[in-house]
């Protein structure tokens, strides 16, 4: 038989996120998520594709070894155990590759050595992935576990690009850099743009809007990056649910001096009390079009702050391409708020960006077009699928190797 299956886990400190894929023919088998682990009220709630049913499970789940233990039994009631001989490998989400991972990469020791040293760069979540990941090959030794890197489609960004104006040596000295992070996102949606025109990668330049809770920006040039929204961490770039997004460094130093702030304060305040959220008291998208709906001036003038964010990336990454063919928007608010899209593009018929009111308001499933017919730039909503992306990467490297 044949291994053809991949179960791909996103571990993050407190959850673990899981898709189990059959790459004979792009299926999902089960899907499911535990929540809160670590603590009394963990939560999995288990689907199974195959048999269209969820199962929820409350109780506590000590650690994520007992998360993982707790999901393989729930896959083996469906007959989709993780000692089956057709499970080929495991993926698994790495946020941070530094510049050293370029690539999905097997998992030894020393690819564990070095994602744990980029942990002062990602604090917050390589630890989390390392876990998955230590906890993933107990249970299978045997079993090839694939790294696959937020940032590694962001490392062909060129040095212009990818450098603080910073003192080098300072900047070298603490690895201090845009990395940029949602990269499977990135990589599997440029790709989709290209298919959907019916392109190769190669031939089309295409400016991905990736706009979900987190939110970044990316030009990409023959399906290679050339520069993207988020920095460092994923904190700078564009107006994003709780994130600030670009903002003038020095405000950190006010709020400290002047504030008063520590800097676990200021941390604290960026990232998880910014953005939309920061800004009117909500970091929903629906709810921020309801709240205008009512006429509510906060929520109105925090869509202005991030519709004007999106525009300026939407132009400087024209000039950064030169020449345009695509553009796609994606992830929650990408694919599902039409009124968003069309506020993006507004007045940019200049530059041959623009959207088709009907096209744009049509809900579906799939890629699609929402640019009026003979547009120079096609403008397209692609649903992104980073879980796809992760097995189907990890499974041409298991299958390059085996
Ligand atoms: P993340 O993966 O970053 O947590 P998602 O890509 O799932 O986020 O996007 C979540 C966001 O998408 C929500 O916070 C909400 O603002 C937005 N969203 C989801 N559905 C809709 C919708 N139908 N209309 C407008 N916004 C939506």
């Amino acid at each position: 038989m044949t291994a053809t299956r991949v179960l791909v886990l996103n571990s993050g400190s407190s959850s673990l996120k899981y898709q189990l894929l059959d790459m004979r023919d792009a299926t999902r088998l089960a899907v499911g998520l535990v929540e809160r682990i670590g603590e009394r009220t963990s939560r999995l709630q288990h689907t199974c594709l195959t048999a269209e049913g969820t199962r929820e499970h409350n109780g506590p789940l000590a650690d994520h070894d007992a998360a993982l233990k707790a999901v393989a039994e729930e896959l083996a009631k469906d007959g989709l155990g993780l000692d089956s001989p057709e499970l080929a490998a495991i993926g698994h989400r790495v946020v941070h590759g530094g510049m050293f991972f370029t690539e999905p990469t097997v998992v030894d020791s020393a690819v564990l050595t070095e994602i744990e040293r980029l942990i002062p760069v990602a604090p917050l979540h390589n630890p989390a992935n390392l876990t998955g990941i230590r906890t993933a090959m107990a249970l299978r030794p045997d079993l090839p576990q694939v790294a696959v890197f937020d940032t590694a489609f962001h490392t062909t960004m060129p040095e212009s690009a990818a450098r603080y104006a910073i003192d080098a040596r300072t900047a070298d000295r603490y690895r201090v850099r845009r990395y940029g992070f949602h990269g499977t996102s990135h990589a599997y949606v440029s790709r989709a743009t290209a298919e959907l025109l019916g392109r190769a990668p190669e031939d089309v330049n295409v400016i991905v809007l990736h706009l979900g809770n987190g939110a970044s920006a990316s030009a990409v040039r023959g399906g290679r990056c050339v520069d993207t929204s988020m920095g460092f961490t994923p904190l700078e770039g564009l107006v994003m649910g709780t994130r600030s997004g670009d903002l003038d460094p020095a405000v950190i130093f006010h709020l400290q001096r002047v504030g008063g702030m520590s800097m676990d304060e200021v941390d604290t305040l960026l990232n998880k009390k910014s953005g939309l959220f920061g800004l009117c008291g909500e970091n929903d998208m629906r709810e921020i079009r309801h709240r205008m709906e009512e006429g509510d001036d906060g929520a109105r003038l925090a869509f202005e702050i991030y519709i004007h964010r999106l525009k300026k990336y939407v132009g400087a990454y024209y000039a950064v391409l030169g020449t345009v063919d695509a553009l796609a928007f994606t992830a929650g608010v990408g694919e599902n708020a039409a009124f968003v899209r069309e506020a993006a593009l507004d007045g940019l018929e200049g530059l041959g960006l623009a959207v088709d009111r009907e096209r744009n308001a049509v809900r579906g499933d799939g890629a699609r077009l929402i640019s009026p017919e003979g547009a120079r730039i096609a403008v397209a909503v692609v649903p992104t699928d980073e879980e796809m992306e992760i097995a189907a990467q990890t499974y041409a490297l298991v299958g390059k190797d085996g």
